[in-house]
């Protein structure tokens, strides 16, 4: 079988010589096709650090073992990470971290976590705009398919992997559309899967709790931005961030990584640890159908660790035996192919990680019934803006609300309200009851948004942006205004 490697920059060269070798000596039965990307590709003034003929590579082979790389300052350099991402389509993060007490010092020694984190979505799509002299903003994007395939393959991992429980983290009390959808396909799908203990939990104290009780968890689902930061907070607690891989899971391709940067601070002094990247590779054996390689190589691990042979990051006086660089780490690893530790939990790797996932786009009806227009004006009071706007949409629209940052600032705000230039203004049907806080939404002409949208330029107010208001179904596909 044949992989796509990058040895990266930095340590990678190292670190990745050193994985290779165990590889061949588990008989891993890879052949290597090497990809040069990273700083010299950047240097050379291709900004995305990825030649254009490695992507070949990338698509032809199944998966890509990757070494840190170095993205150097400034510059308008891309992230090779997000670039091969979106391409690629891997649409899961998966990053185990485990605690390997009293090997590895750490305040959690009954730590076995995996966070499995949207990998293409939310606010990491990058539409961001400004509006205004005072606002900016960033659009965060939850699909439907997008948060079935994540949650999907979180519940997969968990049963192919003998897990007992999948906590999904989300923060749908103040974002009920779009959290909301995450938590409600989350509960949907889970009922797929009766045997696995299921929570949601809301993102602020559920991080608080993986920071003071990861032992208590055990397989964490989660948005893109959540994941990033809990994916960090999870792989420090385990001791060290030298020791945990990751996998970034797509339907064609897959890649593998340490979560550590290039270190160029010991870079070609052969100190660095090859741990991190050694899991990288058995998270991608496992995934190659090639579970018994990744657990042979994982015990040879484990094993390792408890005869205290460390590399100088996680060496400590009393505890080591031996200081090992990186290749006589490696050495050791490979002597010890066929051994299992003694004290800590020995791996037993079952699963395959791959997900057959069909998205059907569900049949509903979609009904437009009023719009969000969003104005600048730096010099109005909300009273003065809704007389203008009122007069200006006569006959066509009524005015039902507007708000200042979210919160209702007309009708009847409050003058304490601070307001910025930027103005949501939700217009809705003439015939709609307008009653505070009960929404009465009824379909409106497309005709009417754009008469509306004529009206208010010619009154000269400068709209900047619309949102259209749908009933999907008779639901509301909106959130209604903080006071509404
Ligand atoms: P880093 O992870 O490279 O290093 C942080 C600290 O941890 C350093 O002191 C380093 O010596 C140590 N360290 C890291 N890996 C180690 C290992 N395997 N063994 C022993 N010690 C290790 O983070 P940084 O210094 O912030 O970043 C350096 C470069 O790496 C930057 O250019 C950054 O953009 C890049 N980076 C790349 C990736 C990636 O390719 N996925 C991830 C993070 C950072």
């Amino acid at each position: 079988m044949i992989i796509t490697v990058a040895k990266g920059d930095g340590i990678g060269p190292e670190i990745t010589d050193a994985v290779l070798r165990v590889l061949d000596a588990a008989e891993c039965g890879l052949t290597y096709e090497h990809i040069e990307v990273g700083e010299k590709v950047y240097r050379s003034g291709n900004t995305s650090g990825i030649p254009a003929e490695a992507w070949d590579a990338l698509r032809r082979n199944p998966v890509f073992l990757k070494g840190p790389i170095t993205t150097p300052q400034g510059g308008g350099y891309k992230s090779l990470n997000v670039t091969i991402r979106k391409t690629l389509g891997l649409y899961a993060n998966v990053r185990p971290c485990r605690s390997f007490h009293p090997f590895v010092h750490t305040q959690h020694p009954g730590m076995d976590v995996v966070v499995v984190r949207e990998n293409e979505e939310d606010l990491y799509a990058g539409i961001e705009h400004r509006q205004t002299t005072d606002v900016f903003q960033c659009l965060k994007l939850i699909t439907i398919p997008g948060s079935e395939k994540i949650v999907r393959y979180a519940f997969e991992y968990a049963r192919a992997n003998g897990r007992k429980k999948v906590t999904c983290l989300v923060k749908d009390n103040i974002m009920k559309v779009t959290d909301g959808l995450f938590a409600e396909v989350f509960r949907r799908v889970g009922k797929e899967y009766p045997e696995l203990e299921q929570e949601v939990q809301i993102i602020d104290i559920g991080t608080a709790r993986v920071a003071t009780r990861p032992e208590r968890y055990d397989v964490i689902v989660t948005l893109n931005l959540y994941g990033d930061i809990i994916s960090d907070v999870t792989a420090e607690l385990t001791g060290s961030v030298g020791l945990a891989g990751s996998a970034n899971i797509g339907d064609h391709v897959s890649m593998f990584e340490a979560i550590h940067g290039s270190a160029p601070d010991i870079a070609g002094k052969g100190i660095a640890n090859p741990s991190a990247m050694l899991n990288a590779a058995c998270l991608m054996l496992v995934h190659l159908g090639k579970a018994d390689k990744a657990e042979l190589i994982q015990n040879a691990w484990l094993k390792t660790l408890e005869d205290g042979i460390h590399p100088g990051d996680i060496f400590r006086e009393g505890v080591s035996t031996m200081k090992a660089g990186t290749a006589a780490f490696a050495d050791a690893v490979i002597e010890r192919l066929g051994q299992r530790p003694d004290s800590l939990q020995p791996v037993e790797m079952r699963g395959r990680q791959a997900l057959q996932y069909q998205y059907q786009r569900p049949q509903v009806k979609k009904e437009l019934c009023g719009i969000d227009v969003f104005v600048d004006d730096g010099s109005t009071t909300p009273d003065e803006l809704a007389e203008r706007l009122r007069a200006a949409a006569e006959g066509i629209l009524q005015l039902k609300l507007i708000t200042n940052r979210g919160v209702k600032v007309w009708p009847e705000g409050f003058p304490e309200t601070f307001c910025t230039d930027h103005w949501r203004c939700r217009f809705v049907s003439t015939e709609a009851t307008i009653q505070a806080g009960k929404a009465d939404y009824r379909p409106i002409p497309m005709d009417a948004v754009l008469a509306l949208l004529n009206a208010l330029h010619g009154a000269g107010v400068e709209v900047v942006k619309t949102e259209h208001l749908y009933l999907f179904d008779g639901e509301r596909g909106f959130s209604l205004g903080q006071g509404e």
